[in-house]
């Protein structure tokens, strides 16, 4: 068994590719218990006796391979399943696993992940590396799968998942919602949100609709504030379309959990805030923007590895940016001003392009990589810089990318090697200089 990415070991695995994940799960809210099957469509990669998923938490009662009964082990992360005699590369395979328990969080190195009580409700935080507290999963960025998720929960509760809702079928004080992603959606993106929640759209308001529909699910008690401070994401919308090309999916929703969160969480095609993230402030804004860019910049574009972090954060990071400057607050430029009067005043401790596990979600990946964004725009001019944007998502939609396909590719747009140009933002630890205006 060989691991998927330095970053998070402990996870993933090169024996088996799962192109769909098909989850039924029965869910009691107050004694946070869960019955659940998983029927994943499989691909093995490596002739092996055993393979292997992630999993941490829960209790496997049954495996079946092809619809055969099937031995099974399990480790503290890992649902071993064995072969009647061998896994051989390239058979087709359903695994189908019935399981159950009380899911929680897993602690470590990124804090608390994965499936979590909220006081009235579930959410779950999978980044980087927490779906396997609900499901068994092959959990790696690389590894995005199609999802269909059924949530059997009391009536008065609503369940989010991932994609579209496909049914909610009401049987008396349990209601079925089923959501399906025909998108692949990484792992670390796959959600079940749950609450006693008003579900709708949010109204533009004073601001021209955007092309793609808003969604928003939150308490009643939140649900005018709410849709007073979100009625700019009409806006907000247009804005990153034009940008950074269309929108990847085909509706962006929100939800405004019950409980403050200390950060917003994104999913597909879907973010989580707390109420604490509804108020008019810039804080908030900033905050609105970043988490609606990632669903270009993370989610339809998803990093093979976690080393190339900066694709999702630095790029989330310039888009608020590029909200400040459409909206007629300061200009990127100006942003980019004190950003990196600010950056020079601390420690240079961290690569961006190859941050380390530890310092993945340090803020200087965030800001420094939004700074490497500004020096190719500076460099290339707005016309250029916004042209290979929309072609990075155009051309990579719903897939994987790297560092090294973004190199090339504004390379190729812009006719002149940009390597050279980013090398010392990316790989360097010393904070280059900033360009000068022309
Ligand atoms: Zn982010």
């Amino acid at each position: 068994m060989s691991y998927l990415d330095s970053y998070t070991p402990q996870s993933g695995t090169s024996e088996v590719r799962v192109t769909h994940y098909d989850l039924d799960l029965d869910y009691d809210i107050l004694p946070n218990t869960l019955r659940a099957r998983a029927v994943l469509d499989a691909r093995v990669l490596e002739d092996c006796s055993a393979l292997s998923l992630d999993l941490e938490g829960l209790t496997v009662e049954r495996v079946l391979v092809n619809g055969q009964p099937s031995s099974f082990k399990q480790a503290k992360t890992k649902l071993v399943v064995d072969a009647r005699e061998r896994f051989s590369v390239d058979e087709a395979l359903t695994l189908e696993i019935h399981y159950g328990g009380t899911p929680t969080p897993a602690s470590g190195a990124w804090g608390d992940i994965g499936w979590e009580e909220l006081s009235d409700g579930v959410l779950v935080a999978g980044q980087p590396v927490g779906a396997d507290t609900w499901f068994p999963c092959n959990d790696h960025p690389s590894q995005k799968a199609t999802f269909r998720v059924t949530v059997l929960v009391d009536s008065d509760y609503t369940a989010i998942s991932n994609g579209e809702l496909v049914s909610v079928d009401s049987r008396g004080p349990r209601t079925a919602w089923t959501w399906e992603s025909r998108e692949p959606v990484a792992t670390y993106l796959a959600t079940v949100q749950m609450g006693q929640y008003r579900r709708g759209s949010v109204e533009p308001g004073s601001y021209p609709p955007a092309r793609v529909p808003l969604t928003l699910a939150c308490g009643e008690h939140l649900w005018s504030q709410a849709q007073h401070v979100l009625a700019k994401q009409h806006a907000m919308m247009s804005v990153f379309e034009q940008r950074f090309g269309a929108y990847p999916f085909g509706y962006y929703g929100v939800v405004v959990t019950d409980d403050e969160l200390e950060i917003p969480l994104e999913s597909q095609p879907l973010s989580i805030f707390g109420p604490n993230h509804m108020t008019e402030s810039w804080e908030s804004e900033r905050l609105i923007a970043h988490e609606m860019a990632h669903q270009w910049f993370g989610n339809s574009l998803t990093p093979a590895s976690w080393s190339d972090i900066w694709l999702n954060e630095g790029f989330a990071h310039y888009a608020e940016w590029v909200w400040s400057e459409a909206s007629g607050r300061r200009s990127a430029h100006e942003e980019a001003l004190s950003a990196h009067a600010e950056l020079s005043g601390s420690k240079q401790k961290v690569v961006i392009g190859d941050p380390g596990p530890k310092k993945m979600f340090d803020d200087r990946v965030y800001v420094r990589g939004a700074l490497t964004l500004n020096a190719l725009r500076m460099a290339v001019g707005d016309q250029t810089f916004f042209t290979i944007l929309q072609r990075w998502t155009g051309q990579n939609r719903c897939s994987n990318v790297t560092t090294t396909d973004f190199l090339a590719l504004a390379s190729k747009v812009s006719g002149r090697p940009v390597e050279p140009l980013l090398h010392d933002w990316l790989f360097e630890k010393k904070l280059p200089a900033l360009p000068e205006t022309s």
